[in-house]
C-alpha cells in the first residue's frame, strides 16, 4: 500500500508563550493545540514543549533560583503539563504522548534509532509526540536553552524538514527590539555571523531561558545539516498559519540555505 508521505516538521514552543503570571496560560495551550492540529492535516508534527516548572510552580512554590528547586518543580508540572495538552487535544479527537529526552541521548545511535521509531510509529497512529529534556538527569536546556538546542536535534534526528521556534517575539531583528524601537526584522536569513552568535542576551523573564543567542545557534546548527528554522510569535499565531497552512510568508523569520 502506497501512501503519499507528509513533510515532518517540528514545532517549539517556549515557556514564556506558554505560561502566564507563574502558571500555564490555558488561552494559549488552546489556541497552539489548535493551530497543531490544522498542522497535523498537512504534515507530520512533532511538538518540543517546555513549561514544566510553569505548569508545577503553583503546586510547590520553591525558591526557583536552585536548579535542584527547579528539576523538583518541573518533575511535578511534566504530567501536569502533558494531562493540560490531553486535554485540549481530545476536543479535536487527539491524544499527545510524552518523550523525555537529553541531548545525550542523541550522542548515542542505537537510543536515537529507538527514540525516532517511537516518534514514527506515534505519528504513523495520528499521535502528537511532544518532547521535552528529562530535566531530573539533564539540566542544559533548564539551565540554558529552554528547549531551544535540543529541539534542533530533534529536527535533525527525527527527520525534519523544518523547525518551528515559536516565541514571545516575532522574528529575528538587526538588533533587540526590545532594546532598539527602530530594530528591523529580518524576513529571510541564509547565513549567521559568528557575532551574531555571542551577542549577550539577557531574557528578563524568570521562568525563559532561552534567549535570542541560543535560537541562532539552533538555526545554525540545522543550516549547516541542510535544514530550515522558522521563528514566529507563539502570542500571535497569524504568521505562522499563513507560512504553514497558506504558504504566504507574512511575517516571522526564515532560517534557510536557498537564496530567495
Ligand atoms: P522564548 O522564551 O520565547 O523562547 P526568549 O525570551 O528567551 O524566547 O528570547 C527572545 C528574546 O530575545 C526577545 O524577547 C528579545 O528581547 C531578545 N532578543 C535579543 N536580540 C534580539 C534580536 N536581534 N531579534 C529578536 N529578539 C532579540
Amino acid at each position: 500500500m502506497s501512501r503519499i508521505s507528509k513533510t515532518r516538521v517540528v514545532v517549539k514552543v517556549g515557556t514564556h508563550v506558554l505560561s502566564e503570571q507563574n502558571r500555564l496560560s490555558k488561552t494559549r495551550m488552546l489556541n497552539l493545540v489548535e493551530f497543531l492540529v490544522k498542522l497535523m492535516d498537512r504534515y507530520e508534527v512533532i511538538l518540543v514543549s517546555s513549561a514544566a516548572v510553569a505548569a508545577g510552580y503553583s503546586f510547590l512554590k520553591l525558591d526557583k533560583n536552585r536548579l535542584h528547586n527547579r528539576q523538583a518543580i518541573a518533575a511535578i508540572g511534566q504530567p501536569q503539563l502533558i494531562a493540560t495538552y490531553n486535554k485540549k487535544l481530545e476536543k479535536f479527537g487527539k491524544i499527545a504522548a510524552q518523550l523525555l529526552l537529553t541531548a545525550d541521548d542523541f550522542d548515542s545511535r542505537k537510543r536515537t534509532y529507538h527514540a525516532k521509531c517511537t516518534v514514527d510509529t506515534l505519528i504513523k497512529h495520528g499521535i502528537l509526540p511532544i518532547i521535552n529534556e528529562n530535566d531530573a538527569t539533564a539540566t542544559e536546556e533548564l539551565v540554558f536553552g529552554d528547549n531551544d538546542q535540543l529541539s534542533a536535534r530533534v529536527a535533525h534526528y527525527f527527520d525534519a524538514k523544518l523547525l518551528i521556534l515559536l516565541s514571545d517575539i516575532d522574528g529575528y531583528y538587526d538588533s533587540d527590539p526590545n532594546q532598539n524601537p527602530n530594530a528591523l526584522i529580518k524576513k529571510i536569513v541564509n547565513k549567521i555571523d559568528k557575532e551574531e552568535l555571542e551577542i549577550q542576551s539577557e531574557t528578563q523573564f524568570a521562568f525563559a531561558t532561552g534567549g535570542i543567542v541560543t535560537k541562532l545557534k539552533s538555526a545554525e546548527y540545522l543550516l549547516k545539516r541542510g535544514k530550515e528554522m522558522f521563528i514566529a510569535s507563539g502570542f500571535d499565531l497569524s504568521d505562522i498559519k499563513s507560512y504553514m497552512l497558506e504558504d504566504v510568508h507574512n511575517g516571522g523569520t526564515l532560517f534557510t540555505n536557498k537564496k530567495v
